[in-house]
Parts: structure tokens; sequence; C-alpha cells
């Protein structure tokens, strides 16, 4: 069983992936699943789905990433942070993934339950940093990881060294590739790659793209996440309110733009929030494909060369 790693070793041309959230109801459930079929027609190197902010709906994101593993051709990446576990229990949380023959695993420390911005406390036999997660999956062994990186920093990082630091921590802990926060504005995510060129590392950070359809909408994750809602972006959708339509097609465009520029700057992939719902991360994509030129031809393995020409 191949795992993220090799697929982002092996692939050429940059990764695509979506991102789901662990379905609440069973509306909810028939929606996402609707969504996932459509995602599945397009053969996305992964989807991930979240952990529950806090402990909420966990079994339905091991219920979702088992189905996803065992019902679709998907690759799914599980979302799992440190939050309210003990030790033992990530253990056991990944031992079911293991068991249904999931092998990536989106490593994340997670906020205090209730409110994001309060104090952190953890758990009295957990762990307090996502790079002790990353540590004992990667001793468990037969996974690859992943974890999360911030373009404008973490909002609890006192200064950018530190943020660059503990970054790095977690990447020599075993992380093979990270995924970053929403984020608006291309420079944000340009100068975190500088950053950590500078710093000497190398691991892949996917952006992720959140499609900015609606003002209201976007300004709450921002302040959850602590992201900037640049305000020539927030203005055009506050202009836009009550006219979904006109909010949909800003979204696009403005996130066709962003993905287009991250690719030609070299970005690994991109990896689209989907809120279950598909159609504006599809739509953007859709556009990034017709305007992408295929990777170049596989050049033949030696091995096979040889095997022709005795
Ligand atoms: P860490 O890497 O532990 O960092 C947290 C803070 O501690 C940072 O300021 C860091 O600099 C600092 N730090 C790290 N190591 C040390 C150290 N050794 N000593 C001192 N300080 C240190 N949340 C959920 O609840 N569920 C999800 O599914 C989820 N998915 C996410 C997906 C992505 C792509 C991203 C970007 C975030 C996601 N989050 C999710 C939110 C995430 O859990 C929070 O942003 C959390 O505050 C940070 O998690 P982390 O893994 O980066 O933590």
């Amino acid at each position: 069983m191949t795992t993220l790693r090799d697929a982002l070793a092996d692939t050429g041309a940059p990764t695509f992936s979506f991102e789901f959230f662990p379905p609440k109801t069973e509306a909810g459930s028939r929606a996402l699943w609707q969504t996932i079929r459509r995602v599945e027609a397009m053969s996305p190197t992964f989807v991930s789905v979240t952990y529950g902010a806090g402990g909420s709906f966990r079994d339905s994101t091991v219920e979702t990433i088992t189905r996803i593993a065992t019902q679709t051709t998907l690759r799914p990446v599980a979302h799992l942070t440190a939050v309210g576990h003990s030790v033992a229990e990530l253990r056991h949380i990944v031992g079911r993934y293991a068991d249904a023959g999931v092998t990536d695993v989106l490593v994340l420390r997670g906020d205090p339950p209730g409110d994001p911005h309060g104090p952190w406390t953890p758990h009295p036999q957990g762990f307090t940093h996502a790079h002790e997660l990353v540590t004992l999956i990667r001793e468990l062994g037969g996974f690859s990881v992943g974890v999360a990186a911030f373009p404008e920093r973490h909002p609890r990082s006192p200064d950018w060294e530190s943020d660059i630091r503990y970054f790095v921590e977690k990447c020599r802990a075993g992380a093979d590739y990270a995924i970053t926060q929403m984020f608006f504005d291309v420079e944000d995510y340009l100068r975190l790659r500088d950053r950590l060129a500078a710093a000497g590392c190398d691991t892949p950070v996917i952006p992720e793209i959140m499609p900015a359809t609606d003002a209201r909408q976007i300004r709450r994750f921002a302040e959850l996440s602590d992201a900037r809602f640049p305000s020539a972006l927030a203005d055009r959708l506050e202009a836009a309110r009550g006219n979904p339509e006109e909010g949909h097609r800003i979204g696009v465009e403005h996130g066709t733009r962003m993905a287009r520029r991250l690719l030609d700057e070299g970005a690994p992939g991109l990896h689209y929030i989907t809120l279950n719902r598909s159609t504006a991360a599809l739509e953007i994509h859709r556009n990034i494909q017709q305007h992408t030129p295929p990777p170049p031809p596989t050049p033949t393995p030696a091995y096979t060369r040889s095997l022709h020409t005795v």
C-alpha cells in the first residue's frame, strides 16, 4: 500500500485535493456523499476529512474516513488532533485507521474546545504540541504524515522566528508535507515559502484555497482562524450581499487567480476547502485544469529499457 509520501515523490505534476468536514446529520451525510462522488470523478490526489474541534463529531470523522477508504477509489487523509485525548486514545484511533487501510494522517494539535482563542490545556496523559503526535505516528509506522503551516504565522506564535523554528521541528519529527491555513493574499504564502527555504526546510507546503463567495461567512472563518480578510475582497463581496450568484462569481474569480499564481510560483499542489459542497471549489479547479499544461512524459525507467534491449 503506497502512502501520500510516495505519491508526492512520484508525481511530476502538482497535486490537487479537497477537504470535507464530518457530517452532523443524515441530510448532511447525503449531501457530503453526493459531493464525494462528484469529486471522485475528478481523480484528485487525495481528499481529507477534518477532526471535530474540541471533541464534536469525531466518530463521524473516523466513519467518513473509513467509508472513503473502503467504498471509493479516493485516497483519504484523516485529520487528527491531540485535543482531549490521552496518548493511549490517540494510538487506538490510529489503529482503527490502520485496520481500515488508511495510510495518511494530517497531524494537528487542535485548539481549546469552545473558544479557539482560549487558554490551551493539554490532556494530562496527552500531548502539548503537534510534533509529539507526529513522532508517535511515525513510530507506529505505515503512515505518511502531514502537518499544518500558517502563511500569516500561527496566531499564538510570538514572532516569526519561533513560528518557523517549531514548524521545522514538526518536519524533523517526520512530517512529509504540510497544508496551509486559509489565506487570501498569495504574497503571504510566498513569504512563508521563502522563510522556510532560508531555514533550510524543503518540506512541500500545499496551499489551501478557500473559495470566498460570502463576506459574512469568510469574516467568521477569518475571525476563528485569525486569517486576514483583505479589505478589497471584503468590499467586493459586501457589495454583492443578497446576490449569491455574484458572490459565487467573485469567489471563483479570486480563487482561480490565487490558484494560478500559486502554481506559477511552484506551489506543490492545491488543497480546496469544499464545505461539503463542491460547486465553487470544483469550478476553480476546472478553470485551473484548462490552463495547466500536461506534465512532461515520464522517462522510461532504465530497467524497462534494458529489458527491451536484451
Ligand atoms: P502546533 O504545531 O503544536 O503549534 C501550535 C503553537 O505552538 C504554534 O504557535 C507553535 O509555534 C507553537 N509550538 C509548537 N511547538 C512548540 C514547542 N515545542 N514549544 C513551544 N511552542 C511550540 N483543527 C481541528 O480541530 N481539526 C482539524 O481537522 C483541523 N484541521 C486543520 C487543517 C489545516 C490545514 C490547518 C492549517 C489547521 C487545522 N486545524 C484543525 C486547526 C489547528 O488545530 C490549529 O490551528 C492549532 O492552533 C494549531 O495546530 P498545529 O498542529 O499547528 O499546532
